[in-house]
This record gives C-alpha cells, sequence and structure tokens, in this order.
C-alpha cells in the first residue's frame, strides 16, 4: 500500500515506477519504500477528482453527513494503528500522535454536523422578484500539507471540503506520507465513492508544484513555510482561484509579573516543547516582565532540564526531529544565537547517550535581544529564546516587531492589560493564561507572514464554497 499512490479508490503504482524511502527518524532506518509521483501522476489524480465531483456535488447533505460520520468510527476504530504509524513516521511521542488522531476525528464529526447548514440568502430587491443566493461547491480542491502534523493537517482542512461537497487530491509532506495514505485506506473503508479523495506522495518541487498549478484544481488549501506558500500563492494566481495559506509563526508568550508563574511556566514548557518545538503556533519568544525575570529563567532552566528525550513509542517529552536536515537547521540556530551574544541556559546539544535518531536537547537562551535574528526567525524546533521587558507598551511592541503573526498569549490576573493586549497584539489568535487553545470549532490561521485565509471552525467552509446568485422575476 505504502509504495503506491492512492487514486480512485485503488492504491496505484506511479507512472515512471519511481520510488523513494520513508524513514524513522528514531532509528534512522528505512520503514517503508513510498511512489515518487510525478506530473503525470499528479494530473491522473486531479482528472478522477473532477469525474469524481459531478455526482458528488449531487449528493445530498444527508448523505455526506452520513459518510463523514462513518469516517470519523472507522478513524477511532482504528485510531491505534494510525498513531503508531505516524510516531514511527514522524517521530513525535505516541500519546500525541494519539491525541493528534483524537482531534481528526472531532474534524470529521464537526464537518459532518455542518453540511445542511450552508444556507444561502434570501435578498430583498423589489416588488417583483425574487432574489436569493445559492452555496455551491467550488470544485476539487487540492490539500498541500506539512511534516509536523502530518495526520491531523489532512483531517483539518480534508472533511470540510468534502462537506461542501468538494473533491479532493491531498499531497502529504515527502518526509511524513505514511498516516495520509493510510487515511485513503480508512475513508474506501468509510465508503467514500472512488475519486471523492486521492493521495499523491512524492516531492513538494515536482508533485506540489504539479497539483498546485493544475488548471482543474479550484481551491488550494496550503500548510508550510513562507516560501513556498508564496510560490504556491503564485501558482493560484496564475489560474485565478483562492488560496487558504496557514504558514509559519515567531509566536510570542508575555508573562506579566501579577501572573500565576508557576501556570504560566507549565504552559511555557508545553508551548515550546510539544513535538520538539515542531509546531507552527508554539512559543519560540517568551517575554518576561523584569521583576519576575530572574526567577522565571531559573525555574524555566529547571523544568527544561528535566525533560525526557527518547524514540516516540518511548512517550518520553521529546521525540526526535524529523530528519537530519531539519536538525542540522536547529543546530545552526544555536550556533547563531551564541554569535549573537544570547546566553546559554539549558540544551544547545544532541543529547550523548542518543547516538542514533534525530534527537535535539530541549534548549533555552536568555539575554536576548528583540533585534537578533534568533529573536526574528522561525527555527520551527525546541528552541526558545527568553527577553526580559519593563513596560506593556514595550512587550507589545516586541511581540509586534516580527513579520509573523500566528498565535500570541499573555499571562496576567490583571483583564484590562489581557485585553488591551488581545486587541493590539498581530495575530490571528490570542490566549490569556492557556495556549494550544484552538478546538476544531474555533477559526485557525495568522496575519502578516503566517498566512491568509482560515481553516477550522465554520468560516471554513467558505474556502470551499462559492456564492451564486439567482434574481427571478415573477409578475
Ligand atoms: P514546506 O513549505 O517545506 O512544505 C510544505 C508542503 O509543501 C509539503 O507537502 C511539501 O512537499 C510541499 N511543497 C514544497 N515545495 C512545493 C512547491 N514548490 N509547490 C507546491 N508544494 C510544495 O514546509 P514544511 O517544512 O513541511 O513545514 C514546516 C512549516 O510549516 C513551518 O514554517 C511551520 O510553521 C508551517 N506550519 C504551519 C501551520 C499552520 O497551521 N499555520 C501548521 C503546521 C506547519
Amino acid at each position: 500500500m505504502f509504495d503506491q499512490l492512492f487514486i480512485d479508490n485503488d492504491f496505484v503504482p506511479p507512472a515512471a515506477g519511481r520510488r523513494f524511502d520513508a524513514v524513522d527518524p528514531a532509528t534512522e532506518q528505512r520503514i517503508a519504500t513510498l511512489a515518487l509521483a510525478d506530473a503525470a501522476d499528479v494530473d491522473r489524480a486531479v482528472r478522477s477528482a473532477h469525474h469524481a465531483f459531478a455526482t458528488w456535488r449531487r449528493t445530498t447533505p444527508t448523505e455526506r453527513t452520513r459518510l463523514l460520520l462513518r469516517a470519523a468510527a472507522v478513524i477511532a476504530s482504528r485510531a491505534d494503528e494510525i498513531a503508531r504509524l505516524e510516531t514511527l513516521d514522524m517521530g513525535k511521542p505516541l500519546r500525541e500522535s494519539q491525541a493528534n488522531v483524537a482531534r481528526s476525528v472531532r474534524t470529521f464529526e464537526y464537518a459532518a454536523g455542518a453540511t445542511d447548514k450552508l444556507e444561502g440568502q434570501s435578498i430583498p430587491v423589489d416588488a417583483r422578484s425574487f432574489n436569493f443566493t445559492h452555496l455551491e461547491p467550488v470544485g476539487v480542491s487540492a490539500h498541500i500539507t506539512p511534516w509536523n502534523y502530518p495526520f491531523a493537517n489532512a483531517c483539518r482542512s480534508l472533511p470540510v471540503a468534502l462537506a461542501a461537497g468538494c473533491t479532493a487530491v491531498v499531497k502529504p509532506a515527502s518526509e511524513t506520507c505514511l498516516s495520509t495514505l493510510l487515511l485513503g485506506d480508512v475513508l474506501r473503508e468509510a465508503g467514500f465513492p472512488p475519486g471523492v479523495v486521492n493521495i499523491v506522495t512524492g516531492s513538494g518541487a515536482e508533485a506540489g508544484a504539479a497539483l498546485a498549478r493544475h488548471p482543474l484544481v479550484r481551491s488550494i488549501t496550503f500548510t508550510g513555510s513562507v516560501g513556498t506558500g508564496q510560490q504556491v500563492a503564485h501558482a493560484a494566481a496564475d489560474h485565478v482561484r483562492p488560496v487558504v495559506l496557514e504558514l509559519g509563526g515567531k509566536n510570542p508568550q508575555v508573562v506579566c509579573a501579577d501572573a500565576d508563574l508557576d501556570a504560566a511556566l507549565k504552559e511555557t514548557v508545553r508551548g515550546a516543547f510539544t513535538n520538539a518545538g515542531q509546531v507552527c503556533t508554539g512559543i519560540s519568544r517568551v517575554l518576561v516582565e523584569r521583576p519576575v525575570h530572574d526567577r522565571y529563567v531559573e525555574a524555566l532552566h529547571e523544568r527544561v532540564q528535566a525533560l525526557t528525550v527518547a524514540p516516540g513509542l518511548d512517550n518520553a517529552d521529546l521525540g526526535p526531529l524529523v530528519s537530519a536536515a531539519h536538525r542540522q537547521t536547529v543546530a545552526d540556530y544555536v550556533r547563531l544565537a551564541r554569535e549573537e551574544g544570547a546566553r546559554l541556559v539549558c540544551g544547545g546539544q544532541v543529547p550523548p547517550e542518543r547516538e542514533r535518531g534525530w534527537f535535539y536537547r530541549p534548549t533555552v537562551f536568555d539575554g536576548v535581544r528583540p533585534d537578533m535574528r534568533i529573536a526574528r526567525e522561525e527555527v520551527f524546533g525546541p528552541l526558545l529564546v527568553v527577553i526580559p521587558f519593563d513596560t506593556d507598551e514595550q512587550a507589545l511592541a516586541i511581540s509586534n516587531g516580527v513579520e509573523f503573526g500566528l498565535s500570541a498569549g499573555i499571562f496576567t490576573r490583571d483583564l484590562g492589560r489581557a485585553l488591551r493586549f488581545a486587541r493590539d497584539v498581530e495575530a490571528g489568535m490570542v490566549w490569556v493564561n492557556e495556549w494550544f487553545q484552538s478546538p476544531v470549532q474555533v477559526p485557525h490561521g495568522g496575519v502578516k507572514h503566517s498566512g491568509i485565509g482560515r481553516e477550522q471552525g465554520f468560516a471554513a467552509f467558505a474556502n470551499y464554497l462559492q456564492v451564486k446568485d439567482v434574481a427571478i422575476r415573477f409578475a
């Protein structure tokens, strides 16, 4: 199954017969062989989705609801299999994979409940006319996903597109294809008709680019880095079609002196080191008010030093990073932080006891100035920087002083302070006295270079629907 593409409800070989390896980041061992799709394979997948759209768009909301609920049930019944495969392929601790799968079940359920609530409007015009809008599915939707949440990211946009009446082609990141291919098997088991969902594996430069520029694709949902997002947006523009871009972040957590510091600290550690820091909405900068700064850094040091790093199946605090190349990127940023004059609090190295696998110790730098590159660029790994602040205006200016604007948070007992920050911070999601509060029913997305559009929540259905206005003259 894994060395093939999922097209028309069948696992089929890639036209040119090319393959590449899936590697376990904890052991550096090959765990599967995958199909390397080219433009011809992508064309086949898109045509299958295009053909299926003619029928799928005419299914009743009730039929779509039942299929989506069945998919949720099949995912739940195969949760252990999916979660283990995710951990083996991506590296994250097993409990995190299990939580990601549970969340995916919720997204299917949420989308299932929406199919018969996607209503148009009746618009008053004059005494002799009816005028109403009708929401219709756009057609074939492309879903290009990153490697950090392979299953959950595919399941973030796909059920919404299907609920709206669109068909789909999914292209997972080449580092982590296995759970997405399993999703094809799951959806077939749930009873989705051939062609409604197709999955192509391969490189971004070839298969991803071919999907983004395919003329029969009518909407693109992309999650990944800013540079690739820009390329995908160009491809979308060439065919005048909408694109949702869920990109990176450099998310600030502001810790005020009046906060419950113990609660803030727990969230700093969870926010910065969940999924080994490979989280778009994770905490990468913690801004601490000067009077509690030294105490906070000391406590942070103690907690981060105690975190365990081991293969995901061992359920340690952190698993390995996704690839050797990515670990090198993190190590390069650690060197840069030192060169820029930041003070290493803890971490900053490969754990000496882990000879194999792409592990890296959770790392904290203190004495960081907002103008340093380490305080402005996304590392996307287990690297946290601490920046002191003196006034709320300064905390806000530092928070907003980067190109990103994905998530932001403030920890304080002063509601006015929290609300002023929530109002003025440039971010798509703001959390007060908690982190990662983004359940499937709330909008998810960023501003500035963090992206365009929103996934999750009811607003996301608009990504897959277009408005048709119908005017009727009756007298
Ligand atoms: P990436 O941009 O390298 O790859 C993302 C996807 O795009 C992959 O499937 C890749 O194969 C594909 N791709 C690569 N080149 C392409 C091209 N020219 N045309 C079309 N597709 C192409 O990103 P990544 O390294 O996999 O993921 C990490 C990034 O994703 C980080 O910046 C992170 O912040 C971001 N991210 C954002 C969110 C969010 O919801 N905002 C969620 C997860 C990850």
